[in-house]
């Protein structure tokens, strides 16, 4: 039997790939707008990474890495998601000694074994930024509108930001208390793994997908309610930094982004048009992460933007251009043919897209192949060129000629462009 692709993943073919190449590119101008730098670390990192640095309650590493042992010794796992990475390559490359705060993004592909489905893949990717080195509000809102401009770039509707604090270890003490007070006497309607979050992290219970969860949780505390005033003061600044800014919001006090260590600022970019996966972008505050992986004491906060998510949300409003094909030269017999393979090498030095037969077609099928590959101009070589020395270039959308000299190839380049300009 043929050997298909592992379940999860998927070819990207020509046709779609220019969609990704457009993407990319409008990505990489938004960095630059806001001057973020472009970091790649490697497709997997030491497994320990993952489990300190994304939390060992998580379902990323409770369930979805991929991990694999390096000749029976070192434990490995291909990145399940980028800020683990991008922390520690902070850390370990001393950027804490460049001026601060440093200001990075990544494209990069992602591995989680999930259930595959629509919009939820196991290899998948993300656009992310992260900011390392300023607790300011100011770099919360920034964040935040790095993301929000990208979806107004493209054009995307019907997508809400949410907002919210998680508050830090002083807030959420307090807030433990009354949540699991709350959630006691409902105890046993948690699923198995809220059982274990409520003993460890009762808060990411916020944050399960199950309905009965979900319904426990009906008129639970919310953490907003109990920050601390160091909490209180940064979520305040957020918002008015994100009103100042231009950035519409919401407060939702079910957004928590589950990790230990996320601090403070949490938000998430949801869509109406795509269904269950219908967060396109996560991210938030992370404080202690860096020590958490023994770095140096470094604030940070970014998000993860997931590309195919994102692609789903453009299928109808991007209409990407192939790059054109600016001539195709037809010929026939031998030497016309030499002509040709000397030619189009030529207008590809001089910058010109061009291509010719090499599947020996006849004249007709050239020209058809031609019209398929939406060539601009098309050139004809016979006899009857070669002994005259002219040819004639047809423009193929307005039905022009005009004629061009093709003993030398500068004097055919010069014609050429002539004609190009002429239309
Ligand atoms: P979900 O709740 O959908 O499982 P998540 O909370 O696991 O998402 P994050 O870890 O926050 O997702 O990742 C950031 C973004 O990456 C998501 O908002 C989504 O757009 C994308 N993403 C995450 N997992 C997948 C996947 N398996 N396939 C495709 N995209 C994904
Ligand atoms: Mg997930």
């Amino acid at each position: 039997m043929a050997i298909t692709a592992p379940k999860g993943t998927r070819d990207i073919l020509p046709e779609e790939s220019y969609r990704w190449i457009y993407l990319e590119e409008k990505i990489r101008k938004l960095c630059a707008l806001y001057r973020y730098e472009e970091i790649r670390t490697p497709m997997f990192e030491k497994t320990e990474l993952f489990v300190r640095g994304v939390g060992q309650e998580t379902d990323i590493v409770q369930k979805e890495m991929y991990t694999f042992e390096h000749r029976d010794k070192e434990s490995f796992s291909l990145k399940p998601e980028g800020t683990a990475a991008v922390v520690r390559a902070y850390g370990e490359n001393k950027l804490y000694s460049q001026p601060q705060p440093v200001k990075l993004y990544y494209i990069t592909p992602c591995f989680r074994a999930e259930r595959p489905q629509k919009g939820r893949y196991r290899q998948f990717h993300q656009f992310g930024i992260e900011v390392l080195g300023t607790k300011s509000a100011g770099i919360d809102a920034e964040v935040i509108a790095v993301a929000a401009r990208l979806f107004v770039l493209l054009q995307i509707k019907n997508i809400k930001l949410y907002i919210n604090s998680v508050g830090c270890g002083k807030c959420r003490g307090d807030y433990y208390e009354k949540l699991k007070a709350f959630l006691f006497k409902n105890l046993d309607a948690l699923c198995a793994d809220c059982k274990k979050r409520y003993e460890t992290n009762p808060m990411r219970i916020l944050d399960c997908k199950e309905e009965t969860c979900q319904k426990a949780l009906q008129g639970a505390p919310f953490i907003v309610e109990y920050l601390c005033e160091e909490c209180r003061q940064h979520f305040d600044e957020v918002k008015e930094n994100l009103e100042l800014m231009g950035v519409d919001y919401e407060i939702n006090p079910r957004i928590v982004r589950g990790l230990d260590y996320y601090e403070k600022t949490a938000f998430e970019f949801v869509s109406e048009d795509i269904g269950a996966q219908g967060t396109v972008c996560g991210g938030g505050r992370y404080d202690g992460l860096s020590e958490l992986i023994g770095g140096p004491p470094t604030p940070g906060i970014g998000f993860g933007l997931g590309l195919e998510r994102l692609l789903m949300l453009t299928e109808d409003s991007l209409s990407v251009k192939k790059p054109p094909l600016n001539i195709y030269i037809a010929s026939m017999g031998r030497q016309a043919e030499k002509k040709a393979q000397q030619f189009v090498e030529a207008l590809r030095t001089a910058g010109i897209s061009a291509e010719k037969d090499v599947m020996g077609r006849s004249l007709k099928a050239q020209m058809k192949y031609a019209d398929k590959s939406e060539a601009e101009n098309v050139l004809i070589l016979g006899e009857e060129e070669l002994k005259t020395g002219v040819a004639e270039i047809k423009n193929m959308q307005t039905g022009r000629q005009h004629s061009v000299n093709i003993e030398t190839f500068e004097q055919f380049i010069a014609d050429y462009k002539a004609g190009a300009e002429k239309g």
